[in-house]
């Protein structure tokens, strides 16, 4: 391995070092990088979490966190190879060789194994329990050095770049619906449609709804990645992912609800991503 400032000189600027004990060993190769938002107050406070080898729930109060839960309950041990701050610092916690745990439950192309094949990036941001705040240029601007740098280092193409709740639907909400995915794939490091967007349309089926274009929509939605069952039913778990397909590339319409712009859209990304898929 080379240096620090030769591996990063072409995306990274300022890199901080802060190691985190909480990794084990890799398995996988990799092949995805997953993003993530903090959902917390601060930088300090997401960065304590991620490198506290012996959490406790007092420590890290907040608004996500339940106030019958007792303060000196321990809390699972998390981390992320890498956290971007809202300046563009980006902080380095766990060796990308070794395995970090930030997806915890989750799945993609059918495999469970998603720390073991990724890197893991936490970019701060309040989210949900916060207000959904934007995320501030700088960041942006760092997290695509970074992202530059990993994807030409790992041979990774924009479709390996997904969020975390595209691994994990109906459980997780990061990165978000306000995170700027059109941004990053104006870079070269997220995919976007391609065809036209803006129609809109009427709503097409939804939770309850079953035949043909449910069987098809959950095939493209499979081909994309996500977890589904191909029932032909529109059932919790494709509700589950159309939400989190929307808060990807549908941002204006993030009910779960396939309407004819979110159709024409899942075949879109799906069609770029057969298109992107080594053979
Ligand atoms: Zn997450």
């Amino acid at each position: 391995m080379s240096t620090r400032e030769t591996r990063y000189s072409a995306g990274v600027t300022r890199l901080i070092e802060r190691p985190s004990p909480n990794f084990d060993a890799r398995k996988s190769a990799i092949d995805l990088v997953v993003l993530h938002y903090t959902g917390m107050q601060n930088a300090e406070v997401a960065l304590s979490r991620l490198t506290d080898a012996a959490p406790v729930a007092g420590r890290y109060p907040g608004p996500w966190q339940d106030s019958a839960i007792d303060a000196a309950a321990p809390l699972g041990r998390v981390s992320a190879h890498y956290v971007v701050d809202e300046e563009g610092a980006v902080y380095r916690l766990v060796d990308e060789e070794q395995r970090a745990w930030h997806a915890g439950a989750s799945s993609w192309e059918g495999r469970v194994d998603t720390n073991d094949r990724s890197i893991g990036i936490e970019i701060v941001n309040g989210g949900h329990d916060f207000g959904l705040p934007d995320f501030p240029d700088d960041q942006v601007n760092a997290l695509i050095g970074l992202l530059h740098d990993v994807t030409a280092r790992r041979e990774l193409s924009p479709a390996r770049i997904v969020g975390h709740s595209d691994v994990a639907p109906g459980r997780k909400l990061d990165p978000g619906e306000v995170f700027p995915w059109s941004t990053l794939a104006d870079h070269g490091v997220a995919l976007a449609p391609k065809c036209p967007i803006g129609r809109g349309g009427a709503a097409l089926f939804g939770l309850g709804d079953q035949g043909e274009a449910v069987g098809t929509l959950q095939r493209e939605l499979a081909a994309i990645g996500y977890c589904i069952d191909m029932t032909e039913a529109f059932d919790q778990l494709t509700h589950h992912c159309v939400r989190a397909f929307q808060a990807r590339f549908r941002q204006a319409e993030v009910s779960g609800v396939v309407d004819e712009e979110t159709r024409i859209i899942v075949a879109d990304i799906a069609a770029q991503t057969r298109a992107l898929r080594p053979s």
